[in-house]
């Protein structure tokens, strides 16, 4: 179930969002503390009456987040009150819970708020919890580290009652979206981002469309992409979209890792984990953490993807034959064995594209703004470079190829390539997609070359993490349109 939290000022607009939460969301929490006015009998009355969904009534203490210093007598028969009137659920604090009379039309959810850490034996929490007089038992804790979010789902799993159980913050994102797998019997979501009543709440909205939360169960696989900052990755609206259309029973969610990486993925295989997107600053240092790694991998010193075989995670990389594909896709089967080209960069991506253009039997001329870089590089490949300054009207290359990020947001007005360098005929790539038309690819379309942008290389690899991770066909045109609408590509 997806539970819409109602943080309103008073019990009018209360009630009317609870009918507008209705119409997306199962249940409806109704914060009675977050109210500027407590409500009367009759305020709450009329609340719950014709109510157009279950309600969860929670009135919590000032230590809890609630805005009025009450008694806990005072408070606690205000839920008595709900509970008289046939609530739902009333929510109350453990240490309060004995105090409260039972009715048979309302169930009692015992919660316990952390906002400092997220303990170890979360599973004892849970049980200890199961107080006689609690139907639900709910434990929310603060996230400080991504594992906090495992030590949750562990709780969850042991948990021998009906309960909620969550990480707040943001690295407590995947537990929204996860617990449920791991048996929990709801999850938060605000209806208006800007309203959410925790920090890390995943939008309503987000949570039907992007997450696909409601198809989330015991059996689906996990996904995600690691990186560091991850929270604007537009890869879980890619690849959720991707199994939604294959009927894959998968979700994709952001992993923030900010510290040692191979602890995250050692912790994640007890989920387990099914695969990978592995993204900047971890792209080297998951090498260590994978039972398996593709030859070329070791040669390129990175990794952005992994899959899980039968327990053992196998790592390749997608970012070499994503912009090897678009180029060759440039050259229109024409092929690159032979085929002079310029790559410009020395950094992650141009290594990637540098030992894909060697295996490809390109004749590479590395170029870079620090020549020294260029000249590492080509030793390792074993190829041509020079430095950036050399790049000039001379050159004679079938293939220049961008990997630098000069001309990416926002700095679109810059250009590693002097437009006197690019003739007809001649194809073009450029690994920056953000601006799709860079400043270089659109000196290169008035020069008469064949352009080929980023957002292919960016679509090529997310395709082949799919087709990789379940071994079908991936739904390329959906993918495509899902870049293009997240990146806010007009043509
Ligand atoms: P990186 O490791 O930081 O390397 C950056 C490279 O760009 C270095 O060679 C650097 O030269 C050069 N550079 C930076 N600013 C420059 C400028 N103003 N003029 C000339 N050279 C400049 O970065 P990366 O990870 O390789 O990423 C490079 C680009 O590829 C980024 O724009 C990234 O978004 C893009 N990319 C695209 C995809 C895709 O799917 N399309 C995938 C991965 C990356 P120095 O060595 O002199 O510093």
């Amino acid at each position: 179930m997806i539970c819409v939290s109602l943080a309103e000022p008073t019990v009018e607009l209360a009630k009317r969002s609870m009918f507008r939460a209705a119409e997306r969301a199962e249940i409806v929490e109704l914060r009675l503390d977050q109210l500027d006015h407590l409500p009367d009998a009759e305020g709450l009355a009329s609340l719950l009456k014709d109510r157009p969904c279950p309600v969860i009534v929670t009135n919590r203490p000032v230590s809890l987040g609630g805005k009025h210093d009450q008694p806990d007598e005072v408070r606690l028969n205000t839920l008595q009150a709900a509970i008289e009137l046939g609530a739902d659920y009333v929510d109350v604090e453990l240490e309060q819970v004995g105090k409260l009379q039972r009715r048979k039309a309302s169930k009692i959810i015992v919660s316990y708020h952390n906002f400092d850490s997220t303990p170890p034996g979360l599973g004892n929490v849970f049980n200890e919890m199961a107080h006689p007089g609690a139907d639900v038992v709910k434990v929310a804790t603060m996230a400080n580290s991504i594992l906090d979010n495992l030590k949750m789902f562990e709780g969850l799993r042991h948990a021998s009652v009906p309960c909620i159980g969550l990480c707040m913050g943001e690295l407590g994102l995947m537990s929204r979206i996860l617990g449920r797998k791991f048996g929990a019997m709801l999850t938060y979501a605000p209806m208006d981002p800007a309203k959410a009543t925790a920090p890390g709440q995943v939008p309503l909205e987000d949570m039907i469309g992007l997450y696909n939360y409601r198809a989330v169960n015991s059996e689906t696989q996990v996904y995600g992409v690691i990186g560091n900052p991850v929270a604007h990755s537009i890869s879980p609206a890619i690849h959720n979209a991707a199994f939604r259309a294959l009927g894959v029973n998968a979700v994709y969610v952001p992993f923030r890792v900010e510290g040692d990486v191979c602890n995250f993925i050692d912790a994640c295989r007890g989920i387990p984990a099914q695969g990978y997107s592995i993204t900047i600053p971890h792209k080297q240092a998951a090498m260590t953490a994978l039972d398996e790694i593709e030859p070329i991998c070791r040669k390129i010193g990175a990794v952005n993807t992994a899959v899980n075989r039968n327990g053992r995670l196998v790592g390749s990389n997608s970012d070499w034959t994503a912009a090897i594909g678009a180029i060759e896709a440039g050259l229109a089967g024409r092929g690159l064995a032979g085929k002079r080209v310029a790559l410009v960069g020395a950094g992650g991506t141009a290594r990637a594209i540098a030992f894909g253009l060697k295996a490809k039997g390109a004749v590479t001329c590395i170029y870079n703004r620090t020549p020294e870089r260029a000249r590492t590089l080509a030793e390792e490949v074993g190829c041509e470079w020079a430095a950036l300054d050399a790049l000039g009207p001379d050159l004679a290359a079938a293939v220049l190829a961008n990997a630098t990020s000069a001309g990416m947001y926002p700095d679109t007005d810059a250009t590693s390539v002097p437009p006197s360098v690019l003739k007809p005929g001649m194809v073009v790539f450029d690994a920056v997609y953000n601006p799709v038309w860079t400043r270089l690819l659109c000196s290169a379309e008035e020069a008469g070359c064949t352009t080929v942008s980023g957002l292919e290389m960016f679509i090529n690899q997310a395709v082949q993490q799919i087709t990789t991770w379940t071994g079908r066909e991936a739904p390329r045109e959906l993918m495509e349109a899902v870049t293009r609408e997240k990146l806010g590509v007009v043509e």
